[in-house]
């Protein structure tokens, strides 16, 4: 048999990956390499790159221990090529192979990377996801709109997942309208799984720290699981611990308690120590078995078999410029206070500092705080795109560009979300304690008092007037502003010209 390098990429951790199962231990070779190119294609927080770099390591070993030949290259040795082109090319030099196995890379850069190798590179589905490029596609064909639940109901039947014959367990598919309660006084849950770190962590977290210590974001504590078996047990104690509780409060946000009832395991899914089906199996069975209620298992199952496979179906279908769409045509460059910079808003100072040193925010506090605030202010979403891209854990192109201009940022101008995802502070007030203790008063509509949230909410609605007024489900926004007396409009928009002339200006907010 002709010896092929089987490319082995850093989200890529699974053992049943489709390359390795196409593999030959016999005579194949694994390639797996810590290259400039990926580190730094964004200046990603290094808890991220002390994850990847981890895990990659102890995934490397134990292939070798079950008879793989794997050539593994580190970050600083000398003979590096920086990108994973050059790596296959001296690889493939180095053992005579001209053929390449891979699964197909989960963004576009990487994809069109290795089309440029003058190896023979073959690239397999990716079939740790439900939904192929090709299935979602044949989903879509001939839609007016693609709306995710009805992707989701497909991935249902598809899976069997809470179905009793044709028919969705329990009687609904989707039961949110039971969840998405306030923010609780206390959570019963201890927060996801923490693991000391071990040897090859420990040398990972001293070259990271030196390599990467001017990227944003506190490489210390580092407690994320780095191989199956932690993440394993992390999965065991969320569904244990926090499943009965996840969609109660999935919407919930709490000054002291940075993870409520979430499970902190897209970190896990994507780079593949964890897959999709084998987490939401686990969480049916906990329904099964009467642990856990039937709307916090659905809304856990909806939001990975559902909302995880629908965005890498849409950034496959629209293709790489995805992520140069600005359909509101929005350019206020990222204020400072994104980095950390001193801000009076508690909601998005805490968003951040939590982001700083944990590289986790929940997804409300992404949509409604982070996202919520660059929307009515006006960033450049692809400003926006790169912060979300840097800062989180989680964050692939794939995943991280759809929720980001897609859902986020109305920036695809609205394919995946029906309207844009926009609140004044009364939201923030309702799901959260953070404007107890704020300096701006949520209750305040104008002056300099008052929560940046309520001006600027209303002027982004005005300044895009002409395409939401016709949206069925802002009509009534409209009709609201449109009852204000003139006075107040007035002040209003005012306000909001004040706020965002600060924003501009470099004073605190
Ligand atoms: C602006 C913005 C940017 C985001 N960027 C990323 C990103 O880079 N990477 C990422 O994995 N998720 C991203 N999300 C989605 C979501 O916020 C995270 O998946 C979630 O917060 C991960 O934490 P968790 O594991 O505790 O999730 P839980 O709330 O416990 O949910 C369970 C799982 O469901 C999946 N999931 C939930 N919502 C989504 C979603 N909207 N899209 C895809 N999967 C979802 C995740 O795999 C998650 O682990 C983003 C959301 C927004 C609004
Ligand atoms: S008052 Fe406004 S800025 Fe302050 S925490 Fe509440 S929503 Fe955020």
């Amino acid at each position: 048999m002709v010896s092929r390098l089987i490319l082995v990429l850093g989200d890529q951790l699974t053992e049943t990956l489709s390359a390795l199962v196409a593999g030959d231990k016999a005579c194949d070779v694994v390639l797996m390499a810590e290259v400039r190119d990926e580190a730094r294609y964004v200046r990603h927080h290094p808890k991220k790159i002390a994850l990847i770099f981890s895990a990659m390591r102890k995934f490397a070993t134990r292939l070798q221990t079950q008879g793989w030949a794997v050539r593994y290259t580190c970050y600083d040795d000398v003979e590096n090529a920086g990108s994973i082109g050059g790596e296959l090319l001296r690889r493939a030099s180095e053992g005579g192979q001209s053929a390449v196995l891979v699964t197909q890379p989960a963004e576009w850069r990487l994809i069109n990377a290795l089309q440029d190798v003058p190896l023979h590179v073959e690239m397999l589905n990716d079939d740790r996801f439900i939904a192929s490029p090709a299935d979602f596609e044949t989903w879509a064909a001939g839609r007016k709109s693609l709306r995710m639940e009805y992707f989701y109901r497909d991935m249902r039947r598809r899976t069997g997942l809470l179905m009793e014959g044709d028919k969705p367990a329990g009687g609904q598919w989707n039961f949110d309208h039971e969840n998405r309660k306030p923010a609780p006084d206390s959570i019963a849950f201890s927060g996801p799984m923490q693991f000391e770190p071990d040897a090859v962590v420990s040398q990972v977290l001293m070259f990271v720290e030196t390599e990467f210590c001017d990227h944003f974001g506190d490489l210390h504590p580092f407690w994320f699981a780095t191989d199956r078996d932690q993440a394993l047990c992390a999965l065991g104690h969320f569904m244990a611990h926090a499943l009965p509780r996840f969609g109660d409060f999935q919407d919930a946000m709490l000054i002291e308690n940075r993870f409520l009832y979430h499970a902190v395991i897209s970190p896990y899914l994507n780079i593949g120590l964890l897959t999709p089906l084998e987490v939401c199996r686990a969480a049916e069975a906990e329904w099964q078995a009467g642990h856990a209620p039937i709307n916090a298992v659905e809304g856990f199952i909806r939001q990975i078999i559902g909302w995880r496979e629908y965005v890498r179906g849409i950034y496959f279908m629209q293709g790489p410029e995805y992520t140069a769409r600005n359909a509101l045509g929005h350019k206020r460059p990222l204020p400072a206070l994104y980095w950390g910079g001193e801000t009076k808003m508690s909601c998005v100072a805490h968003a951040v500092t939590q982001t700083r040193e944990e590289a986790y925010a929940h997804h409300i506090q992404r949509l409604m705080v982070t996202g919520n605030f660059a929307l009515i202010a006006g960033i450049d979403p692809t400003a926006l795109h790169e912060w979300y891209l840097q800062v989180y854990i989680d964050a692939f192109e794939w995943v991280e560009a759809p929720n980001t201009l897609g859902m986020s940022q109305f920036a695809d101008g609205g394919i995946i979300a029906s309207k844009p995802y926009v609140s004044s502070g009364a939201y923030i007030n309702r799901m959260s304690n953070h404007c107890k203790s704020c300096h701006y008063s949520v209750a305040q509509k104008t002056g300099p008092g008052a929560c940046p949230f309520n001006p600027l909410y209303w002027h982004f609605l005005l300044r895009h007037r002409d395409r939401f007024a016709k949206n069925p489900r802002m009509g009534n926004m409209y009709r609201t502003w449109d009852r204000m007396d003139e006075d107040r409009r007035k002040a209003v928009l005012q306000d909001a010209d004040r706020v965002l002339a600060a924003l501009d200006s470099g004073a605190v907010v």
